[in-house]
């Protein structure tokens, strides 16, 4: 972490943001906000009330995989602004329709001028390098994107180049982190004057984005940034923790971890990640099933017990099987077998038939599964425990959270895996305790709250910060 506040090109990129405050709850008026996740793209406007509470509005669809795959960048970033004039059109059409209309009488030069134009967060949860508060240019893709001629570019341009080609009245003003908009998000919306440290994702990919002491990011000098605002003293820094220790040097490691790692489209690369979020995990435990199943000596789907308690006498694996299939079983699918408790462990037997085809599998068969799923879903939460321990240590000297009058260090956490599988939380906290540095004590100040919709509220917060600060200039 250290490393990364001091110069660039180091594993742990620490990004600066250039966003300088968080919000208190007060906090006013009508923003969009989009989403490009890993699986899905997300359209929604806020309606901030300015009392820690909003109104929300969104659409969601799967990103085809065709487009995470393009030969160009523009068919799917044309994909995405088609999304949000289908969304305007829906929810917010006599909006969309005064603006055609003025449009119509005073031509196109009303666009930028236009008062009545939305400001967009772009909540874009890639690696970018981010030059200024809508300005940033793609890394490298992950979570499965290839898209070549995109890399290298702004991918706010990318965006507002497509909105613009549909003649939209919105006006990209925010390049958002998902990790920064669920931390903006949270402290709007978090009880008591606390602020919020750490925004946390557990989702397709994982990243933290925190608060650090504007002082400590040395590397600002020397980077050639658009101006900001340095009066709170304060900057969010996203981590990009993904990559943390890409050279295998503390990592735990598996066959099926480098398997997966040397079969994925970016070999070497966002190690940690491999290891805790959602797109790997369902692979990673398929994988150790797989093999299992090919190794004589075990007993996986075959053992005496097999098939003896349904109508058939073997436990069959259908030829189709996703077993069989690379990403062919979803993370959804451990937090099923995680949950289950019923004595026969019905529930992971009909679910093993359901998502890969594996008939008649014995109770001692679904035991078997429920501990490698119990392996893979407890390594990844203490993982995710050591990259938040180590923000709330860091931090613990300079950055003032906590201490007030309710003694909290808040942290907001987002994505599927932390949301749905059963006791991720609790596994965190188990690791927290463990820690010296952060121990039994330590760990009862940790408050961690779902930020609920946080990429959208977070962005529409950024969006809201960034067009008062353009207005000022
Ligand atoms: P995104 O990362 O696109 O913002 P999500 O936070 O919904 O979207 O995360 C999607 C990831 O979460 C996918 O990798 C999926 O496999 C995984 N996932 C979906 N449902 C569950 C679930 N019930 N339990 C655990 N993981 C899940
Ligand atoms: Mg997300």
């Amino acid at each position: 972490m250290h490393d990364g506040l001091q110069e660039t090109g180091t594993t742990l990129s620490q990004i600066p943001t250039y966003v300088t405050a968080v919000p208190n709850g007060t906090e006013k008026g009508l923003y969009l906000a989009v989403d490009l996740g890993g699986t899905n793209f997300r359209v929604c406007s806020i309606q901030l009330h300015g009392n820690t509470t909003f109104s929300l509005t969104q659409s969601k669809v799967a990103i085809p995989r065709e487009l995470m795959v393009a030969k160009t960048s523009q068919e799917l970033f044309g994909f995405l602004a088609k999304q949000i004039e289908n969304f305007l059109k829906t929810h917010h059409d006599e909006h969309y329709q005064a603006h055609l209309e003025r449009r119509n009488t005073m031509g196109s030069q009303v666009a930028l001028a236009d008062a009545e134009i939305f400001q967009l967060g772009f909540t874009f949860s890639f690696p970018v390098n981010q030059i200024g508060i809508n300005t940033g240019t793609l890394l490298r893709w992950t979570k499965g994107f290839d898209i070549n001629d995109a890399v290298g570019k702004d991918v706010c341009e990318l965006l507002q180049a497509e909105i613009d080609a549909l003649h939209l009245p919105v006006h990209v003003a925010a390049l958002v982190n998902d990790t920064v908009g669920t931390l903006m998000a949270r402290s709007y919306t978090s009880p008591g004057k606390t602020g919020t440290l750490l925004g946390a994702i557990f989702g397709t990919g994982t990243n933290g984005a925190y608060v650090e002491k504007l002082s400590k990011v040395t590397k600002l000098e020397s980077m050639k940034g658009s101006d900001y605002d340095k009066s709170t003293g304060e900057m969010i820094v996203n981590t990009e923790w993904g990559s943390f220790d890409n050279h295998m040097t503390v990592l735990p490691d598996t066959p099926y971890d480098s398997d997966l790692d040397k079969e994925s489209v970016n070999p070497g690369i966002q190690m940690f990640e491999k290891r805790v979020s959602g797109m790997f995990l369902g692979e990673i435990l398929r994988r150790a099933m797989l093999a299992l199943t090919q190794n004589p000596k075990s007993k996986l789907f075959s053992d005496e017990h097999s098939g003896k308690n349904e109508l058939q006498s073997t436990t069959t694996i259908a030829e189709d099987s996703a077993l069989y299939k690379q990403w062919g079983l979803d993370t959804a699918f451990l937090s099923i077998v995680a949950a289950d408790f019923t004595p026969d462990l019905r529930v992971i037997r009909l679910t093993l038939a359901r998502d890969l085809g594996v008939d008649a599998a014995s109770t001692e068969d679904a035991e078997a599964v429920k501990l490698l799923v119990n392996a893979i879903g407890k390594r990844s939460a203490r993982l995710s425990a050591v990259a938040m321990a180590a923000i709330v240590i860091a931090t613990g000297n300079h950055v003032s959270r906590g201490g007030g009058e309710d003694d909290v260090v808040d942290i907001g956490v987002d994505g599927s895996l932390v949301e749905f599988y059963p006791g991720f939380e609790d596994m965190i906290r188990e690791a927290f305790r463990e820690v010296p540095e952060i121990g039994e004590a330590g760990e009862k100040r940790i408050r961690i709250g779902i930020a609920k919709d946080g990429s959208g509220v977070g962005a529409a917060l950024i969006a809201l910060v960034a067009a008062q600060a353009e207005k000022k200039v």
